[in-house]
């Protein structure tokens, strides 16, 4: 199969669908890759890396459009890119359908088959191909609350791990799933003094036989919240309740019991965020201020480790593209329905019964 990838053209989006090691494997599967001049130029892989792991590099992503049968990106097609779509073409990326109508009817009037990394499902359940980004904001929450924490950033000047004869910081995590499970392994690997609150309870079992005595579980009520935050120095919001907004944890009257500089670091500012004072900031500007207490609240926190999120995202794309890719669409969706969970858009139509029902399309 021919397939293609192009340089993400969304506003500070540095990853690309394809690492070279991605197309060396699909070369070797015997499909030819058509790769946009700079697409890797965000991760530090330059055109002469793509061409020795057997890509043909183009000047213009029209080309690449013109040409591949399947096109595999990051994020959504821009209007474009979209524009570029031709009936029958693949396009393997996120899209993000559910809350944007005006992407979903170009899709439909592209003609092309649509499959969405985010609906993927996985035989034990969860969303593989969502599931490495969990893993990378989680992880970075805990770089960038421990830098919000320098008093040079607004914070309240204590070092994580501490040192010797001095304690470590308290951090507390509302949510034990992939986000606040990587932030807690991030925490307690520099020595801080870790809890973690969720209201699953198999959730903080597993918490507690993975971490024993180097992290504390409590269940999650407003009462523990409060005692909680009331001592924290960094506070990581990681809950999610799926296909809903974010609860808030915290209200903005709750400010008044903290530590003044302590930080506030809301992962799941995505979906509304978990405290009340929470708004979406950029990597440009993550941080700001309110009665006291800073505040992070990046919305697209894997884009800052680009090259970081390309391999982890590639590592759970590469299988199902190459099955696309060996088997042709619609035998490798027939035969795995966890895949073919991914479809969202085929012939003019949409094929994902939530997206269907978000939207408030007919199924
Ligand atoms: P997850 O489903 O794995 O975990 C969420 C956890 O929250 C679950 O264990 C659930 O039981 C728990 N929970 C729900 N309500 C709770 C409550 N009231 N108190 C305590 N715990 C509660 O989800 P995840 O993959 O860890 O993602 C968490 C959030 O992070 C999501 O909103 C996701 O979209 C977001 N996220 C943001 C970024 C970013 O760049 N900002 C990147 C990746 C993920």
């Amino acid at each position: 199969m021919q397939i293609g990838t192009v340089k993400e053209i969304k506003n500070h989006e540095y990853r690309v669908g394809l690492t070279p090691e991605s197309v060396a494997e699909l070369v070797e599967h015997g499909h030819a890759i058509l790769v946009e001049q700079a697409a890797g130029e965000g991760i530090g892989a330059s055109d002469d890396d793509y061409r020795a792991a057997g890509a043909e590099v183009v000047a213009t992503a029209a080309e690449v459009f013109e040409r591949a049968e399947m096109i595999v990106k990051v994020k959504e097609p821009q209007p474009v890119e979209t524009a570029m779509l031709r009936p029958g073409q693949i396009l393997y990326t996120y899209l993000h359908l559910a809350p944007d109508p005006e992407q979903t009817k170009a899709l439909i009037a592209s003609g092309a088959t649509c499959i969405a990394y985010e609906t993927v499902t996985a035989p034990n359940g969860g969303l593989p191909l969502l599931k490495p980004m969990s893993q990378v904001a989680g992880r970075m929450s805990v770089q960038a609350g421990a830098t919000a924490l320098e008093k040079a950033h607004g914070g309240r000047g204590v070092l994580l791990g501490g040192v010797p004869g001095v304690r470590p910081a308290r951090v507390v995590v509302l949510g034990g799933g992939v986000v606040g499970f990587n932030a807690a392994q991030m925490a307690v690997g520099l020595g801080a003094n870790v809890t973690i609150l969720d209201r699953n309870t198999d959730t903080l079992e597993k918490l507690a036989n993975h971490f024993e005595a180097s992290a504390n579980t409590a269940y999650s009520t407003r009462t523990r919240v409060l005692e909680l935050i009331s001592t924290a120095d960094l506070v990581i919001g990681a809950v999610l309740i799926p296909g809903a907004a974010a609860p808030k944890l915290v209200r903005r009257e709750d400010l008044a019991l903290m530590q003044p500089g302590a930080v506030l670091c809301d992962v799941a500012i995505d979906q509304g965020g978990c405290f009340e004072t929470s708004r979406a900031t950029t990597h440009a500007e993550p941080t700001y201020e309110v009665d006291g207490i800073v505040h992070y609240c990046v919305a697209n926190m894997p884009g800052a480790v680009a090259r970081t999120s390309t391999y982890a995202l590639n590592n759970v794309t590469l299988l199902f593209a190459l099955r696309i890719a060996n088997k042709g669409w619609k035998v490798a969706l027939k035969e795995d329905p966890h895949l073919r969970q991914g479809l969202n858009v085929w012939d003019g139509k949409i094929t994902n019964a939530p997206v269907a029902q978000a939207l408030g399309h007919d199924f």
